[in-house]
């Protein structure tokens, strides 16, 4: 089936802005962008903006967004966190988000879930997911199941998650503030245990995404050659944030991807001495060159899966990003960055997913937050 969004503006993922264009969607794929073709089905976007559907590069559709996160986490049946997780995927496709990395929940139900998703059984986005994240015994996130001790072990949890489906390796390198008794500040594996981590991965044709907040921890993922840095805040005891220059400098020089899990939390942050810092550690790592992609760690408290779109004007303001490149963060350098090259851009040949917005989200990030229609492989889901 052809169809045509026709006499809107178009931005390609790509480009300096957005121009008039008419977008043919066949089937599940773009068919062709430019002049007005003819096709019979026409859809009235003028007045609108034509843009990629987004990318949230780091969520967790099992969490619920609430203070009381571990609670309902625990209490959740199999079947009911199922539920969760889809009710959470279909508010990220309505408010145009068609393709998440979840990063963290139960292997088999995120398996489960990116199947649900793929087949229309349910109405979400793409999923890429790691299943449960390998961590130290009683590290982060240890109540997902991926408790991992030594280089051995490390190696049979990535086996096991490329053996059930998952299409990310998650390593927890520090603990975090969401597990009680973990430490922030200090790596909970070693350079060894980390190395056979990527190479387990490298092998087996993953990616190694590692989460890290204190400097110890990022400095000894970026040793070990990880793929892509979650968080990457570098909070210090103090409840400071200082970004290290040399780990800095790593980063850029190996190319690492920060995965900055910037959100509309940060607006909650008492402290604006932490604000100034962390926006300052931003500036520091989009200075020294590290590549980025777009990502807010939804599902966390105070993180709607939804709120993407708050998310990238934060992390515009706070890394000094105009919104053009914020907005390519969040569709054809993700793409690119998470390794997929059928997505992030209108151009001929892609996936017809497709996002319609009132007002020019190029200049004004805002303008994200008026979804007017949503296509998913061509499907209009809004
Ligand atoms: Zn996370």
């Amino acid at each position: 089936m052809t169809l045509a969004l026709r006499g809107g503006m178009v931005w390609d993922g790509l480009g300096d802005g957005p121009r008039e264009a008419t977008v043919v969607i066949d089937g599940d794929r773009i068919a062709a962008i430019g002049p007005d073709s003819g096709a019979p089905d026409s859809v009235d976007v003028s007045g609108l903006t034509v843009i990629p559907g987004l990318i949230e590069g780091h969520a967790h559709l099992c969490f619920n967004a609430a203070t009381d996160w571990r609670a309902v986490y625990d209490s959740d049946s199999a079947p009911r966190m199922l539920l969760r997780m889809a009710a959470a995927g279909r508010s990220m496709l309505e408010a145009g988000i068609t393709t998440v990395r979840d990063l963290g929940a139960p292997t088999a139900l995120s398996i489960e879930m990116r199947e649900a998703f793929a087949t229309g059984l349910a109405l979400g986005p793409r999923l890429l997911v790691s299943g449960a994240p390998i961590t130290t015994t009683g590290g982060h996130c240890w109540f997902m199941g991926g408790e991992a001790d030594s280089e051995v072990e490390v190696r049979r949890e990535v086996r096991k998650r490329v053996k059930a489906g998952c299409d990310w390796i998650k390593v927890m390198a520090t603990g975090g503030n969401m597990t009680r008794g973990t430490n922030t500040f200090e790596a909970q594996f070693t350079v060894d245990e980390l190395r056979a981590c990527v190479a387990e991965a490298h092998r087996l044709n993953r990616k190694v995404a590692a989460h890290a907040h204190g400097s110890a921890g990022i400095a000894v993922a970026v040793e070990a050659g990880v793929d892509m840095l979650e968080h990457c805040t570098f909070d210090t005891p103090d409840h400071g944030i200082v970004a290290d220059p040399a780990v800095v400098a790593g980063i850029a020089r190996k190319g690492i991807v920060v995965s900055p899990t910037v959100s509309i939390g940060y607006r909650a942050w008492r402290s604006d001495g932490r604000k100034s810092q962390r926006a300052a550690a931003l500036r520091e790592m989009v200075a020294a060159g590290c590549p980025m992609l777009m990502s807010t760690d939804c599902g966390i408290p105070g993180v709607p899966h939804d709120a993407l779109a708050g998310g990238m004007e934060v992390l515009s303001e706070y890394a000094k990003i105009p919104p053009i490149d914020v907005l390519k963060l969040a569709t054809s350098t993700a793409a690119q960055r998470l390794g997929l090259p059928d997505r992030g851009v209108l151009a001929e040949g892609r996936l017809a997913d497709v996002l319609v917005v009132e007002g020019d989200p190029t200049r004004d990030l805002a303008a994200l937050g008026r979804v007017r229609m949503v296509f998913k492989g061509g499907l209009r889901v809004r």
